[in-house]
């Protein structure tokens, strides 16, 4: 009999493993609480990139970028973006090293050009540019992933998931189903799922939120931008990019105390509401400060740019805080993991 693949969570890496799995002719099913890429997956972008502080996760998102591409032919529209990404700060000058080990095409200045295009008027050096940076269009890549996997998603919550001698029983609102394998990518929810096979994942949380604002030219497009300086306050590293034609998103990478979950959601997003308004006043150019619109999530606190993955026996839960980029490879790893009978191999966290 064919084997079959549980999957729990229908975020972009929930999807991407059920596509991954279908595609080898194998059956998966995916069970979603919610609504599907509506948690750590929503919005209207990221940032994709090959820069990384490790050369193994160059190498992986490296891996990544042909499986996007490939799903953007697929798809018959553009899933990643042609804008570039360009790093500043003191990473850049390491990632450098990490893109050469892994043998990515990357240009490393002394200097922030103006002609970057970056939305300032002046910042401190070293500047990394990513060539095969660029924006992902999430609700679009969503899109393809679920009429792809089609009614394989099931709106079900999963509360237990029992090993037994050859089989798994993965107990939700709809009943008790009976698989070979259990891939847990339900973001959050899997914390409380593993501890149940025996697998304890960081338990940190914090607040975070990104925050949209108009370009006051409308046709500009600057690269994506991870900028390390905290040249504007201490403590203080942002993301940005271009979510949409005239749009600039910008995360706010705030000190641990301010993001902390004790705090509350409402105390945190106001906060950082402030903070990224007068961050966009006093130190960018070009950006109208009037925010247009906002995605909250909860997110595991102090983990960087890591994929991690745990395996009891036919459970393997995977877990990190910036994932999208890396979902087609990780989705693969963790199919082709599955179909083989084997622990998935991913490359070292940062
Ligand atoms: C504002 C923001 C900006 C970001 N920027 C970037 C970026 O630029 N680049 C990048 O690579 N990453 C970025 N990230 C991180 C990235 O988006 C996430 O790491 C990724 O989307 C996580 O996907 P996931 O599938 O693991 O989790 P999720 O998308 O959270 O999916 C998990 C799903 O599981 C479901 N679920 C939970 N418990 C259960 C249960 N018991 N039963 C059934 N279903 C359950 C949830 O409802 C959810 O839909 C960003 C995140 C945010 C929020």
């Amino acid at each position: 009999m064919q084997m079959r693949t549980a999957v729990i969570g229908a975020g972009v890496v929930g999807l991407s493993t059920a596509y991954a799995l279908l595609r080898h002719g194998s059956e998966a099913v995916v069970f979603e609480t919610g609504t599907p890429m509506g948690a750590r997956s929503a919005g209207s972008s990221r940032i994709f990139r090959l820069a990384h502080a490790d050369s193994g996760l160059v190498a992986y998102a490296a891996a990544a970028a042909g499986l996007w591409a490939d799903w953007t032919h697929r798809a018959g529209n553009r899933l990643v973006g042609q804008q570039t990404v360009v790093v500043t700060g003191p990473q850049a000058e390491d990632w450098a090293v990490a893109m050469t080990e892994a043998g990515v095409d990357h240009t490393l200045y002394d200097e922030v050009d103006p002609a970057l295009g970056l939305p300032v008027s002046s910042l401190p050096g070293p500047a990394l540019v990513d060539p095969a940076g660029g924006v992902i269009d999430a609700p679009a890549t969503g899109r393809f992933l679920r009429a792809a996997i089609g009614n394989r998603v099931r709106q079900e919550h999963i509360h237990r998931i029992e090993v037994h001698d050859d089989w798994v029983s993965v107990h939700g609102s709809g009943g008790v189903h009976e698989v070979d394998r259990v891939v847990v990518a339900a973001g959050r929810g899997s914390l409380e799922l593993a501890a149940q096979v025996d697998l304890y994942l960081p338990t940190e949380l914090a607040h975070h939120v990104r925050f949209t604002f108009r370009l006051k030219d409308s046709d500009a497009a600057p690269p994506c931008w991870l900028d390390g300086t905290q040249s504007w306050r201490s403590g203080i590293s942002s993301y940005q990019q271009l979510s949409a034609p005239g749009l600039w998103s910008i995360g706010l990478n705030l000190p641990p105390e301010v993001e902390e979950w004790e705090r509350g959601r409402d105390q945190v997003v106001e906060e950082s509401r402030e903070l990224v308004r007068s961050y966009v006043r006093e130190a960018l150019v070009g950006v109208a400060d009037e925010i247009v619109a906002e995605v909250y999530c909860d997110a595991p606190a102090a983990l960087g740019d890591g994929v991690h993955v745990a395996t009891t026996g036919p459970v393997t839960v995977v877990w990190g805080a910036n994932l999208f980029k890396h979902a087609p490879a990780i989705g693969q790893t963790l199919a082709n993991a599955a179909i083989s009978d084997l622990s998935p191999q991913l490359p070292h966290a940062e």
